[in-house]
């Protein structure tokens, strides 16, 4: 039976350690803030962005919160961006996605201050971790990494297999696997024999979005799974990509949905605005 990634209690330890930073900050009159842009009502978006402003409450982050129309235009949005850019008060610039479809989210994400861009996607910070250089590093695959690394667990030299390649969290987990010298393959949509690929990973990564979509059959005796999915299932309860109870029984560690990747990442973006205080002071 697989061991527990358990991403609750190491995320309370990365936020209790990031806590007494803070702390260490307002005593020389620094107190980090977060700006947060929610365009539209999506319900989801709802939920993590009060994960998001309880967690900055609990480490005495600032937090404040820009709640905008759905038939907001890009230059509004553009203009706010810039003026938080300008803020000096503001550390941190998150525009929660998805965005409504009218909008370019690349050009918004491009216009934040790669140095306030705390989630890391900014194609500068997206270019600095291709390139391995320091940058503030997208929190879901960043959030990942300290898990596996909190078990102990050895990236160096495993054959490490991504499910999902969105800009969001395929894409940097690749890179971020990479960097770690791990062997990387990423899968999408256009994969062919799915469980070929996904077989041979020591490390499985997925973040597809489908309830279950990740069976005991495809996954090798002994692998490390890390489910990124957060689907919600008819009788309202959340679940992930992969097929817990039978994976668990391949697997040698797996992370449970909920209290896995959701509450790192949730810590890795604490980190970044604690990183970019740090940074404008
Ligand atoms: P996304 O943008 O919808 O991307 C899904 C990816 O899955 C795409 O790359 C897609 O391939 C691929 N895919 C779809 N069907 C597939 C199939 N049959 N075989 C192989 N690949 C397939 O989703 P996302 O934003 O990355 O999010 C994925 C999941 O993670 C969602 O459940 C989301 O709620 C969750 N999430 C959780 C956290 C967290 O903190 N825990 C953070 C972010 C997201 P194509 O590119 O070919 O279309």
């Amino acid at each position: 039976m697989a061991e527990f990634l358990d991403g609750k209690t190491i995320s309370q330890k990365i936020k209790e350690g990031l806590k007494k930073e803070v702390e260490e900050f307002k005593k020389n009159g620094i107190v980090p803030k977060l700006a947060v842009i929610m365009i539209g009502d999506d319900p989801s978006s709802k939920i993590y962005v009060r994960n998001k402003s309880i967690a900055c409450e609990q480490l005495g982050i600032e937090y404040e919160e820009y709640l905008l129309e759905e038939n907001t235009t890009m230059k509004e949005l553009l203009e706010l961006i810039d003026k938080l850019n300008k803020d000096s008060s503001v550390n941190g610039i998150l525009l929660q996605s998805p965005i409504p479809k009218g909008l370019d989210i690349n050009e918004a994400f491009k216009s934040i201050d790669p140095k306030k861009d705390v989630d890391g996607f900014n194609p500068i910070n997206v270019g600095k971790l291709c390139l391995g250089q320091d940058s503030f590093i997208s929190c879901t695959p960043y959030g990942i990494i300290k898990l596996l690394e909190e078990y102990g667990i050895q990236i160096e030299g495993k054959d490490a297999v991504v499910v999902g390649r969105s800009n969001i969290v395929g894409k940097p987990m690749m890179q971020c696997l990479l960097n770690k010298n791990a062997t990387v393959t990423i899968c999408h949509s256009k994969t062919i024999k799915l469980e070929r690929v996904t077989k041979k990973a020591d490390i499985l990564v997925v973040a597809v979005g489908k309830p279950k979509f990740i069976t005991a059959d495809m996954v090798k005796e002994g692998a490390i799974v890390v489910d990124v999915g957060i689907n919600r299932e008819e009788d309202g309860k959340i679940c992930g990509d992969v097929d817990f109870e039978e994976v668990s029984k391949v697997a040698a560690y797996i992370t449970p949905v909920p209290g896995g990747v959701g509450p790192m990442t949730i810590a890795m973006l604490m980190n970044n605005i604690v990183k970019a205080a740090k940074m404008q002071n």
